[in-house]
């Protein structure tokens, strides 16, 4: 038997599936989806078993054997290498990347695998018995005959043993001891015949009689007893109770926010919704449905419904939002309504915590699956529907290797399960607007809030006119006014800095040079706290100058508003108001969110100052102002989103305000009032700026109107960089279509990051059959060859952004 196996093995130029002999020990085990570990030159290297053949086009003497087989059970099934094979074509990445992303990180580690006797009384097989001699830890690898091999299948579907992993302590499965206590006779028979002056014994046995036939952790017991541990063993050793090692879960902790009430009936639009969910379900089709609602109109309520019919149906659901530490209210909800058929798969969780998860989910113990990008993989085998909230966030895709879109993953899933996918959000991306207006998606609408309350009214304040006036504060006097009423209201207040601009850095005000990274072409953050620089591209950090490095001047400081900044402003402006402060710098630690949340949700202050973070997911009733202080920030970015991206922005935070019974308001502070993108997001309506964005993209020729390729070069050199994507770009120019157009090579909008210059070349096209191959064979040529002189290339398929 020969095993098709792709190795571990970073880079290496060639990427394909190497033949490996099985061995006969293995042959009735092995399965295609199994690790193994293999020899690959000098080293023994991880591998997946992708497919098992009776023949090489090798000659025997040259295949080399298996190692040794890491899992008894496939850890890949056969839907998710077929997909793993489909996915590396999609992003042109290799196939070892498309493999691992789908299994959490504490599988892709290299380590020993050990098989531990639990019952060793209930080991039948002379042979195995035999095998054992008596140990009850043994390396998976010992197994080396077919027969033991099979005894070993048996015995551990049995659960006589089990198969564990040391990857260290972290990670490996967590056991604890638990007693089980004999049933009343028994306790009460050995209570009777016990020696007087065993008082203790008599103790414990008198406690235990309380729970006989309880399962109790021995922890736990010896707390609860206040009994000491060579009692406990002498009862255990009269037959009073018995040891056993059960497996447990690490619970990672997950404060609870409050809970939200049920509402009893659906509106009529979220009705509607649902209903169209259900039959498409119903008749088993792989449909895709773009949920559009405007915030706060339901759209949740409609997911728990749907995802409740298919686990009525014994199916499972897999849930995608754009960073869980971001939604602890949505994930509470589904904890609420499903309970511990919930797996959370946390950014914040060890890597044992997720390795936990990933088992509950492979062994079924949970059905319903809620977590950013990655949890599109879970390992589900009866899939009903899948959900993508807020499926416009830019967070789905991911910008490593395997470039891959968890939409498009979650859509290729459900072909696959023949269930729906639902894609929500109140300001979808551009591509699946277009997509549903042309019905490849099935759009759905919620227009309403479900008690009909309004949407905050909101009010743009033109910055210019307020420096013009002398106002040089980041508060603008109508938002300052409006703070004030909220203040003395005791209402709840959202300040919104969106900080992905460059917006606290140093500048001369007397020649205007901002101080930039010497090794990225951006400028330096201000950090108030320790007087520094900090580059967010390499992690420079400098001292804040005194003088200026071009005109030395002294009038060198910080400009712009950080979030720092802010809160200084705010305890000026309004010393008596309580101000929680959320950005990476306050977020840092694990549950740092959820605790913030949870303290102004309770009241414990008047004012939430924070970034994006902010943005999404907050849904308080006592939120009447939100304030965005400086909307210009994406508006200038260099990428042909900026606007699209201000825009869901403003409306996302926008949202925040009079979700509840209380009216909500919002100010939105610019220097560019007139842009259509911040005049639209006044208004929120959605299809306005959509078709005025529409033109726009269709004018320019970007998405959805093209399809866009980004290829980037990055070298220490910039000569040789400029060389290298130049004849990436004559190459592509020489082999794609005419219609194709290739822009480039120009140096990327970020020209440099960390010593390294940028370039990048951008294809457009509507239709490109030879796209794949062609940069099949470009990535070719860069591994076995370009790579060497120290270049770096990265190809990414239809890019979140293009600087
Ligand atoms: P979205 O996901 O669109 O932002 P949610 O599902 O979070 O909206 O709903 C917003 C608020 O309205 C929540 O507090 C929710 O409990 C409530 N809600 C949703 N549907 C209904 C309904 N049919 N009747 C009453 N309240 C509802
Ligand atoms: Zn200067
Ligand atoms: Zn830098």
């Amino acid at each position: 038997m020969i095993a098709e196996v792709i190795v571990d093995v970073a880079a290496y130029p060639i990427d394909r599936p190497f033949d490996y002999l099985v061995p006969e020990a293995l042959e009735s085990v092995i399965e295609p989806g199994t690790r193994v570990k293999v020899p690959f030159g000098p080293r023994k290297v991880l591998g997946y078993v992708t497919m098992l053949k009776d023949e090489s086009e090798l000659a025997l003497g040259k295949i080399k054997p298996i190692d040794e087989l890491i899992d008894l059970d496939p850890v890949i099934s056969s839907e998710l290498l077929e997909l793993s094979r489909w996915l590396a074509v999609e992003t042109l990445s290799y196939e070892i990347d498309a493999l691992q992303v789908m299994l959490p990180a504490a599988m892709r580690a290299k380590y020993e695998k050990f098989i531990i006797v639990e019952e060793p009384e209930r080991i039948e097989d002379a042979d195995f018995k035999a095998f054992l001699a008596g140990r009850k830890r043994i390396q998976l690898k010992e197994v080396d005959s077919a027969e033991l091999m099979k005894m070993l299948k048996k015995y551990v579907s049995e659960g006589i043993v089990t198969v564990d992993t040391a990857v260290g302590q972290q990670t490996a499965v967590k056991k604890v001891r638990m007693i089980r206590m004999a049933d009343e006779v028994t306790l009460q028979t050995l209570l009777d015949s016990s020696h007087s002056n065993a008082k203790k014994q008599a103790e414990l046995l008198r406690w235990m009689l309380e729970y006989a036939g309880k399962t109790i952790s021995a922890k736990q017991l010896m707390e609860q007893s206040g009994i000491q541990p060579a009692v406990l063993k002498t009862v255990i050793e009269r037959g009073a109770a018995f040891e056993e090692l059960a497996e447990v879960y690490r619970e990672p902790d997950a404060p609870q926010l409050k809970d939200t009430a049920i509402p009893e009936i659906l509106t009529d639009e979220q009705q509607i919704a649902l209903d169209h969910i259900a039959t498409s379900e119903d008749n088993q089709k792989a449909e895709t449905f773009l949920l559009h609602g405007v915030t706060g109109s339901g759209k949740t309520e409609v997911y728990l419904r749907a995802i409740k019919r298919v686990l009525d149906k014994g199916k499972e659901a897999i849930v995608l939002v754009p960073e869980i530490s971001l939604t602890p209210q949505m994930t509470s909800r589904f904890k609420e309504r499903f309970g511990s058929l919930v797996a959370v798969m946390h950014s914040a969780l060890s890597a044992g915590e997720k390795y936990d998860e990933w088992r509950k989910i492979k062994r079924g113990e949970v059905k319903v699956v809620i977590g950013a990008r990655s949890a599109i993989f879970a390992p589900f085998e009866n899939i009903g529907i899948i959900i993508l909230d807020e499926e416009h966030e830019s967070t789905y895709k991911q910008d490593d290797t395997p470039r891959y879109h968890a939409r498009d993953v979650a859509i290729k899933r459900a072909e696959y399960y023949n269930c729906p996918v639902i894609l929500g959000s109140a300001t979808p991306s551009l591509e699946s607007y277009a997509r549903a207006s042309k019905g490849v998606y099935t759009m759905l609408t919620l227009t309403k809030r479900p008690k009909d309350q309004a949407l905050p009214t909101v009010t743009v304040v033109d910055m210019r006119e307020e420096l013009k006036t002398g106002n040089r504060s980041m508060f603008s006097l109508p938002l300052a006014e409006a703070v004030r009423i909220r203040l003395e209201k005791r209402e709840q207040i959202v300040l919104f800095l969106n900080k992905r601009g460059f917006s606290s850095f140093v500048l001369c005000r007397d020649c205007g040079t901002v101080v930039e990274c010497p090794n990225c072409d951006i400028s330096l953050t201000y950090h108030r706290a320790h007087e520094q620089l900090k580059c967010h591209y390499c992690g420079h950090e400098e001292r804040v100058p005194l003088v200026c490095p071009e005109c030395k001047s002294e009038h060198i400081r910080f400009f712009g508003t950080g979030t720092q900044k802010a809160q200084e402003e705010i305890a000026k402006l309004f010393p008596t108001a309580r101000v929680l402060r959320m950005d990476v710098d306050t977020t840092r630690q694990k549950g740092s969110h959820e605790r913030l949340l949870r303290q102004f949700s309770e009241g414990q202050a008047d004012i939430l100052l924070g970034t994006q973070m902010i943005a999404k997911g907050l849904d308080f009733p006592n939120i009447t102002l939100v304030g965005v202080l400086a909307a210009d920030t994406t508006l200038h970015l260099a990428d042909f989103r900026a606007a699209e991206k201000t825009f869901q922005l403003m409306t996302q935070v926008s949202g925040r305000a009079g979700r509840h019974e209380l009216p909500g308001e919002v100010f939105i502070q610019t220097y560019s009032p007139e842009h259509y993108a911040i005049e639209l997001a006044k208004a929120q309506h959605y299809e306005p700026f959509y078709t005025m964005e529409m033109a726009a993209r269709r004018q320019y020729g970007y998405p959805p109107f093209y399809f866009v390729t980004l290829v980037q070069f990055t070298h220490e050199d910039l000569l040789k960089v400029a060389d290298f994507a130049e004849k990436g770009a004559r190459y592509l120019k020489q082999n794609l279509s005419a219609g194709t157009v290739v822009i480039g090579p120009t140096a990327s909008a970020i020209s440099r990051v960390n010593n390294r210059y940028r370039y990048q070349c951008l294809i457009k096209y509507k239709k490109e059959p030879k796209l794949t191959e062609t940069l099949q064979q470009l990535i070719k040529y860069y591994r076995t060859d370009w790579i060497k002189s120290g270049l770096i290339m990265t190809v990414d398929v239809e890019p979140a952004s293009i600087y």
